[in-house]
């Protein structure tokens, strides 16, 4: 079993969402504010691409509706490091906030911007009702093909894969999916697995 994570928020593709209602697909969305609500002028992982619908909480909640989860990924997408602790709780607590007032359910998981963090990011985490950091084993590129952490270039169980919210993602995912499928692996409920396995 590997694990489907795509985070920030920029692009809001609807063949995308298609897919994951359709198909039935689990996956974990780590949103950041800035990126749903496309503030400031660029996609920063586009490399010039448009936005697609984004400035709007209503393909999250649909996401959500299709059964993805919806985590937390702060507001502002800073590097935690540099930050105190009281900044750092406050980029975490808005996020959870807010994913809850817009979804209707508060966050468990969370995921550091650049997977960047200390023990000030754990702490706040905690205080904001976190119950897992969550970081990622390999990163999936455009055309769906996956960048691998280890030299064998295989997928292992228990993988978590990381996707981001880009332009071609509707494409891109098909041929994941597919290829994940391909080689034998299902595609496994994180959220439930992290629950079981943390009882
Ligand atoms: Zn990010």
């Amino acid at each position: 079993m590997v694990f489907l994570t795509i985070d920030d928020g920029w692009e809001q593709d609807p063949g995308f969402l298609a897919q994951v209602r359709d198909r039935r697909i689990s996956i974990a969305a780590f949103v950041t504010r800035d990126a749903v609500e496309a503030r400031g002028a660029t996609d920063p992982t586009a490399q010039g691409g448009r936005f697609l619908g984004a400035g709007k909480w209503g393909y999250i909640r649909d996401l959500r509706g299709a059964g993805a989860t919806i985590e937390n990924h702060t507001l502002t997408h800073p590097n935690l490091p540099t930050l105190g602790y009281e900044r750092q709780k406050a980029e975490i607590c808005g996020t959870s906030k807010l994913i809850r007032r817009h979804t209707g359910s508060a966050p468990t998981l969370f995921r550091p911007p650049f997977g960047n963090h200390n023990t000030l990011t754990r702490k706040a985490a905690k205080a904001c009702g976190i119950d897992a950091l969550l970081l990622w084993t390999a990163t999936v590129q455009p055309g769906g093909k996956i960048a691998y952490q280890v030299p064998d270039k295989k997928l292992r169980p228990g993988d978590v894969l990381l996707l981001h919210f880009r332009p071609g993602l509707s494409r891109d995912f098909r041929i994941l999916v597919n290829k994940i499928k391909r080689r034998g692996f299902e595609i496994g409920n994180l959220d439930a697995y992290l629950k079981a396995a943390t009882r």
